[in-house]
């Protein structure tokens, strides 16, 4: 039973040792008993250990092959966590697009003096080599990035990040594991916002680090109960339901994210658009490589700017206007007033970001739905 289609669906079914229900119960506890003073049973306080986390956590450490997996509160905590892996004073390295919680941690850890920082290109060797030649401790690493799907050569930035003796982080929320495998490609650490696709119904906030070796893993879990950053028992129940079919909800999604952007291509009223499921994607080739398939997100630029992107989303009844993504559900964003408004608009533009850009989630509805509605919007914008 190696398939990982098959261990999702499979996680914790049947393993219940009091009643021998099928799916895994809920164990809201906080305490558990102790069978004598001096002995502790597996279970003894809610933030160090909980069945419903335990599971979760094994599952998605499997998952992607690590050595163990810490479940925590959110994407963003699970991100902290790894800043406890290094000391005060040490160097990260992030992508200059990644995504804006990720900044503005970085950016404010630095200010308090934490850590230091560098937000780079990491698709510019040369930046890289100049960024990895003042020994960072810490290389965050996002492909594809967010807004507009530029892809980095994970393999070859994990090499490179190994020689200079750093640790590398994948956030691998926008594929999950199902689609980029970080430690195949030489990463030692994989994030994911568990609150997109691996539970994948925009119905709880969590996220995950994963670790290759059982050393980092053994640290981030003892950080993640020093510090309380582990995921609630509800959260974890709900995420391992969501979990069970990310298989088949991210190949319904990127099938119509797919055609979704062959349409989009053939569009007047689009300048361009971002999507790695497009033989014309700059990195298309390296899509092909490192990824097992292009994913559901892709993002566009309408002719016209806000005034035209505003029309679109307007006029659409399928795609919800929302930020977040890889729920079940469509849902359309204009990163320029909405994702990404915490950015200087000077930054915006110089990252390629422009007002007229519209980012979609693509959700598992019918093609010919989403289709019409995407019409429906083009034929608003005057
Ligand atoms: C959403 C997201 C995060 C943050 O996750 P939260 O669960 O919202 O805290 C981090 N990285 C990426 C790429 C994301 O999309």
């Amino acid at each position: 039973m190696t398939d990982p289609k098959t261990k999702i669906v499979q996680a914790q079914i049947g393993a219940d040792p009091a009643h021998g229900s099928v799916p895994p119960p809920l164990y809201l506890s906080s305490t558990y008993l102790w069978p004598s003073p001096s002995e502790k049973g597996i279970y003894d306080y809610g933030r160090t250990n909980n069945p419903n986390r335990d599971g979760l956590a094994e599952t998605l450490a499997e998952l992607d092959g690590g050595a163990g997996a810490v479940v925590t509160s959110s994407g963003m905590s699970a991100l902290d966590l790894t800043l406890n892996l290094i000391q005060a004073d040490d160097l990260v390295i992030a992508p200059h697009d990644c995504y804006g919680g990720t900044h503005r941690l970085l950016t404010h850890r630095a200010e308090q003096g934490r850590i230091r920082v560098e937000f780079i290109d990491q698709s510019d060797e040369k930046a890289l080599q100049a960024a990895l030649a003042k020994s960072p401790a810490l290389v965050m690493i996002e492909s594809p990035s967010n807004p507009l799907m530029r892809v980095v050569d994970v393999k070859a930035i994990c090499a490179a990040v190994k020689a200079a003796g750093a640790i590398s982080v994948v956030d691998n929320t926008f594929l999950s594991p199902l689609r980029l495998r970080p430690f195949d490609l030489g990463a030692d650490i994989a994030v994911q916002s568990t609150t997109k696709y691996i539970n994948g119904h925009s119905d709880i906030i969590g996220g995950c680090v994963v670790a290759k070796s059982e050393d980092h893993a053994e640290k981030l879990a003892w950080w993640a109960n020093c510090t309380g950053v582990t995921a609630s028992a509800f959260d974890c129940h709900q995420t391992l339901r969501g979990l069970r079919t990310l298989a088949l909800r991210l190949d319904a999604a990127e099938a119509n994210a797919t055609a979704i952007a062959k349409f989009l291509d053939t569009q007047s009223q689009v300048k361009t658009v971002y999507s790695p499921a497009l033989p014309s994607h700059p990195q298309y080739k390296i899509i092909q490589a490192q990824q097992s398939g292009p994913g559901a997100m892709l993002s566009f630029e309408i002719e016209g700017g806000l005034d035209a992107a505003t029309q679109f989303c307007e006029a659409l009844s399928i795609f919800k206007l929302a930020a977040s993504l890889g729920g079940v559900e469509s849902l359309i964003c204009v990163p320029e007033t909405m994702t990404h408004r915490g950015m200087a608009e000077s930054a915006r533009r110089e990252a390629g970001i422009s007002d007229g850009l519209l980012r979609l989630s693509v959700g598992i509805e019918a093609i010919d739905d989403l289709l019409a509605d995407l019409t429906k919007g083009f034929s608003a914008v005057s």
